[in-house]
Parts: structure tokens; sequence; C-alpha cells
């Protein structure tokens, strides 16, 4: 057994003096400090252990373009996510890419993510090989479009469904990953309800309701839906875990029966805003009882990490119209629990609650950095939470753990 002695952000508690016990990848004890005599105990106080983050939405194939600036979502994909997803046709530099992508979660302290794939079956299996070395619990899926995209990324429904049939065999986290419904068929879509039934407990993700010129086009293809989700909905299986990226513009109509159906909603505020697509109604999912947690959405996004999503999305509530006043506990619930519950885990990660795996991120300010100073100057936990999602980056994230090993550590020398 070990046992880690910090402060600790756990998910609606904390304790100042905390002490987290792990034996065997699991955490046997989470609480206030007291001492473990048969244990090793290692002393972290001047940092922090907080659950490891999960991230409900990120493309790896789009790492390398983060940071194109100044387009709307369609706009963009022709410019740029779709000339670069085509480069993972080639497989040394998907591999490259994996091995990157799968780099930037963990060392941003992410422990557990829902990836799209690529539009290749070998480019998405390195990005599952990549998540195994390094010890990410990753779901992902190859990416399925068979029309509206360059004819480099499209499929036949066919073979979408023969490639899947080898990769859920060979990696059961999979989910099925339809682009979105532009890109989408109705014999694709069909064959993504085929795998889903004949493999219940798949996890299915897609996008939907992000911006309005992609919502015309999908009433355009779809003229028998009564809207967009009723597209998805018609071809849902009810046992699938069901991860709809954005929702930035839903009907009353869809929130309701999302809520009923149980999907989950990523919410990317980042991506949102850079996209301009817009402000995601978060009291109306509330109100409406839909579930969301938060995706980083690279590479629409900012980066990989959960914690500056959160901050993101704070932001955005703080200036809408209607917005929700998230605090700090409540920022720290969507990075981490709100995602677990999403993909069906809950019991397993999202929080440091005696029983689950040992998925912790150890967040440890520079030296000198002007995190380090605001935190030796807070009145009390629940404002030292704050500062660190205001201002922790990657420099901050010091260990990170999954089930109980050290999956990711950074040398303390490097200043903000
Ligand atoms: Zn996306």
């Amino acid at each position: 057994m070990e046992v880690l002695r910090a402060p600790i952000f756990d998910v609606h508690r904390t304790f100042s003096d905390g002490a987290l016990a792990i034996d065997a990848g699991r955490i046997v004890y989470c609480g206030d400090y007291k001492p473990f005599p048969d244990a090793k105990t290692i002393d972290l106080r001047g940092g922090f252990l907080l659950p490891g983050f999960v991230d409900a939405h990120v493309h790896f194939p789009q790492l390398r373009i983060i940071g194109r600036l100044g387009r709307s979502l369609l706009d963009w994909l022709d410019r740029f996510a779709l000339p670069e997803e085509a480069r993972m046709a080639d497989i040394s530099y998907a591999t490259e890419i994996a091995r990157d992508f799968v780099h930037a979660l963990v060392s941003n302290g992410t422990t557990t993510a829902l990836i799209f794939g690529a539009h290749f079956v070998p480019a998405t299996v390195a990005l599952f090989e990549a998540a195994e070395r390094t010890g990410l619990r990753a779901i992902s899926g190859f990416v399925f479009s068979d029309r509206a995209l360059p004819p480099e990324l499209l499929q036949k429904p066919e073979d979408a469904y023969r490639a899947s049939k080898l990769l859920i065999k060979k990696f059961p986290r999979y989910a099925i990953t339809p682009r979105f419904a532009v890109s989408a068929s109705e014999a694709m879509l069909e064959v993504c309800q085929t795998l889903a039934r004949e493999h219940p407990g798949l996890w299915f993700q897609t996008h939907i309701n992000e911006q309005p010129g992609e919502i015309q086009d999908v009433a355009r293809r779809f003229g028998w839906a009564q809207d967009y989700f009723g597209v998805y909905e018609r071809f849902l299986q009810n046992e699938a875990r069901v991860v709809l990226a954005h929702n930035v513009h839903p009907r009353e109509a869809e929130l309701e029966r999302m809520a009923a159906r149980g999907v989950s909603i990523a919410h990317c505020p980042s991506s949102n805003a850079s996209l301009g697509s817009g402000i995601f109604p978060m009291r109306r999912h509330l109100d409406a009882g839909v579930r969301f947690a938060l995706g980083t959405d690279v590479g629409a996004g900012s980066g990989a990490s959960v914690m500056r999503e959160a901050f993101a999305a704070y932001l955005m509530q703080r200036v809408a119209a209607d917005g929700v006043r998230m605090d700090a506990g409540e920022m720290l619930y969507r990075a981490t629990l709100a995602g677990a519950e999403a993909l069906g885990l809950e019991t397993e990660t999202g929080s440091l609650e005696a029983g689950k795996s040992a998925d912790i991120v150890y967040l440890r300010a520079p030296e000198g950095s002007v995190l380090a100073g605001a935190l030796k100057r807070v009145e009390d936990p629940t404002q030292a939470l704050e500062a660190l999602f205001t201002m922790a980056s990657a420099e901050s994230v010091r260990e990170v753990r999954m089930a109980g090993e050290v999956v990711f550590s950074r040398k303390p020398d490097s200043r903000m």
C-alpha cells in the first residue's frame, strides 16, 4: 500500500491535510490525514491531489491544427481539419501524431477520454496502441463518412461495418463514430445501428447542433426527421452509451427527448467560441435534465487541458445572458465525474472515492510562478481551487497516475 499526503480536492469534498491510500491500483482511503503504519507515505504537501480529468470530446487527427482561427465550422473543416485528417492515410505520420496526442492528454492530467479516431483503420489502431502504451483510458472509434467530404475520407457502409467488427474484437473500449449527419447517409447510420445491436455496451459519439449552416444542411438531407436529434434518435440502440458534441442550438423538444433517452452532451466552450458557434445554453440543459460534461475538442479547441476548458465554460457562462454561475466545485465536477458519468464509467473513475481506480492528478505550481504566488495568499481552499482553475497550465501538472501507476511526471524546475 502507498499513501499520498497532500491537500485533496475531490468532487464535493476537500481535505486540507489529506491522505490518499492506494492498494493494487485502487483507492482504499481518501480523507483527512492519518498515519498508516504499514504503508509507504509520500509527502506531497505544497501541491494538490485531484481526480484525473475526463475529456468527453477530442479529435486525435487534429492535434497539429490547433490555433487556426477566424473561420466558421464548415469553412474550417474544408480549409484545415479535413486536409489534415486526410494525412492520416500515412501510417508513419499517424503513428507520430497518435503518440504526441496521447502525451498531450496525459501531460495535461487527462486519464480518461472519448476520442474521435481517424477516417482510416490503421491510424485508429495506432491511436488505441499509443493509449495502451501510455495507460490512458481511451474510448475511440474509426470515423464513418460516406458523403459530403473529400473522397479520400469516405468509405462504403459495408466496408465500415467489416472494419469495425475487427476493431471491436481487438479494442473493447470502442465507440461507434459517424462524423456527423451531414457526412453519414442513412445506409451508414444503419451500419451504426447494426453494430450497436450486435455489441451492446459500446459507446456512440458524434456531433450535433453546432452551427446554423450545419443544422440547415442536416434538415435538407433528412426531410423526414423532425429535428437534428431526430436523425440520430431513429438509429440509436437503447444499450449504447451516447455522447453528442456541442448542442449549442438545440430545440426544446430535442432537449426533452435527450433527457428522456439519457444521452450526454460534450460541451466544448473554447471550440464554440473559436468557431463562432455560439454560447452553450447550459441553463436550458440543466432545466431539461440533460447530462453534460466537458470536451477540449482539439483541434477547434485551444489545447488538451480539461481544466482550461472548465475555466472557458465558466467565462462563457459569465457573459451569457442567462448564464449559470459555475463555482470552483462545479468546474471540478464537470472536469471529472460528469465526464465519467457521461461515459458510464462513474463507478470506475471520475472521483477519489474508495474502491475506484486510482486515477489521480498531482498539481503543483512551478516555483516563482504567478500561480505559486497567488496560492500563498489564498484565505481558504475554495480560493486555492479557483486560482488553480484560472491559472494552472500543463506546467503545473507534476504527476499523473493511472490505476496507481505513475504514467507521467514532470521535473520540478520548469518555470512558467
Ligand atoms: Zn468535434
